[in-house]
């Protein structure tokens, strides 16, 4: 199949749609996790314990944007609390004294189900992007926070999860990982099962290629060659090294592409085209490329989220520019034209930052990826590379870590050009050529 169609089948492609960005009084800006899978019966029973903090005023009222868990238990400081379910959240009343207190542990006992977000197989469970399905998420899961997952496994069984993978005693059933820094709820996760897994050097980071069920060293080894190389042309035009000591790449059956912080769940289906045709490599480069643009530096609001997603489609095309040819850079703009050329065919071309709802994921994707990408190959021939690389790199460096807007990378941009770029990015960013 040709990969302009496949990659369109990416699950992060529903971002936005179905988000919930409510202005919750109370944040959680750490979880803990302890999670026993039941690969029989496609669950994973959880104990959770969130550090809460609230906002300016007392707020008796907790919600929880997590409908599809079924919670058994709550309470904070041992005081036993009733959570209701109300349609599309699970509500927590506090009495004046805990809702006046500007910070909470709250701990939670429930069970996850398997469904949309929580993929079982026979022998491995993997998430993807859809937190809320199996994380008590608070606030929307645009959200930064730091998570210690610490999963119970069946004898033989490995993991992978958010953040560094924690020792625990010899003969330990537990196996635990630890995102230290705040991450997006979107990007946190976890995945277990009988792995085949496959390690190398690449400059002071290991990479990890895994694979579940019958999954060959010989062929992980083979599909993710590229990798080491597209490590070091990412860090490059960042100006930062990956954030995390190693980086994993999830072998999946099926067409999950998805990115979490320090690693990524990636289907057969999108990769294995890289076993007739090497230049196939998208999907690899656009998951890395993840780790820093969309990931480490986050969209602050859905409106912004053509900054994860145009410029990871774009750091894809200029690896591929460097990798594999001036062809091979055109022909990935050529894809993103014909994506922006759906949007402009339904009337619906809209500024890459519009704050509006798209009537379907296709338009959506259509301005976010397409037209985002096209747009940093505009501001690069508008600049000039040197500029535009520089631009690129203070952008990178000044927000790691951080939630961005647009202004973010004009800023940066019009530091390296040395010029107001206003006209351009009203032109493609703020404008509304179609005002609908
Ligand atoms: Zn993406």
């Amino acid at each position: 199949m040709h990969p302009g169609t496949t990659r369109f089948l990416l699950s992060l492609f529903t971002a936005g749609l179905f988000a919930v960005n409510c202005q919750a009084q109370w944040q959680a800006p750490a979880y803990e996790l302890w999670l026993r899978p039941d690969f029989d019966n496609q669950t994973v029973l959880a104990q959770a314990s969130l550090t809460l903090r609230r906002g300016p005023q007392p707020e008796a009222e907790l919600r929880l944007n997590a409908p599809d868990l079924e919670i058994h238990s709550a309470s904070i400081d041992g005081i036993t609390l009733s959570p209701e379910k109300l349609g599309g959240h699970w509500l927590i009343k506090l009495n004046p004294s805990l809702a006046a207190r500007l910070e909470l542990t709250l701990k939670l006992g429930y069970l996850a189900r398997a469904g949309e977000g929580l993929v079982f197989g026979s022998d491995y469970a993997y998430t993807a992007f859809h937190t809320c399905r199996w994380l008590p998420c608070v606030g929307s899961d645009l959200g930064r926070a730091s998570l210690r997952t610490t999963l119970e496994l069946p004898a033989g069984f490995g993991s992978l999860a958010s953040g560094v993978q924690v020792s625990m005693p010899p003969g330990s059933p537990q196996q635990q990982w630890f995102e230290a820094a705040p991450y997006p709820l979107y990007t946190l996760g976890f995945a277990a099962g009988r792995f085949t897994r496959v390690s190398q050097t690449a400059g002071d980071k290991t990479l990890h290629f895994v694979g579940v069920s019958d999954a060959s060293a010989a062929a992980l080894q083979a599909k993710f060659k590229t990798t080491p190389e597209m490590l070091a042309f990412f860090t490059d035009k960042a100006g930062l090294s990956l954030p995390h000591p190693s980086y994993s790449q999830l072998l999946l059956p099926g067409a999950v592409a998805q990115e979490m912080s320090s690693y990524a769940a990636i289907g057969r289906q999108m990769l294995d085209p890289i076993l007739d045709n090497e230049q196939e490599d998208w999907v690899i480069a656009h998951e890395l490329a993840h780790q820093w643009w969309g990931s480490w530096i986050s969209c602050e609001a859905w409106s912004e989220f053509w900054l994860n997603e145009g410029i990871t489609v774009f750091m894809t095309a200029a690896w591929k520019q460097q990798r594999w040819g001036q062809a091979a850079y055109q022909r990935e703009l050529d894809i993103a034209a014909r994506g922006w050329q759906r949007a402009k065919d339904a009337n619906f071309d809209k500024p890459l930052s519009w704050p509006g709802d798209y009537p379907s994921l296709s338009l959506k994707r259509a301005i976010h990826y397409s037209k985002g990408a096209l747009f940093m190959h505009a501001l690069r021939e508008d600049l000039g590379d040197e500029a535009f690389w520089a631009g690129f790199k203070r952008y990178s460096q000044s927000n790691a870590g951080r939630q961005v807007r647009a202004a973010d990378l004009q800023a940066a941009m019009e530091l390296a050009a040395g010029r107001n770029l206003q006209p351009l990015f009203d032109t493609w960013v703020y404008a509304a050529p179609n005002s609908q």
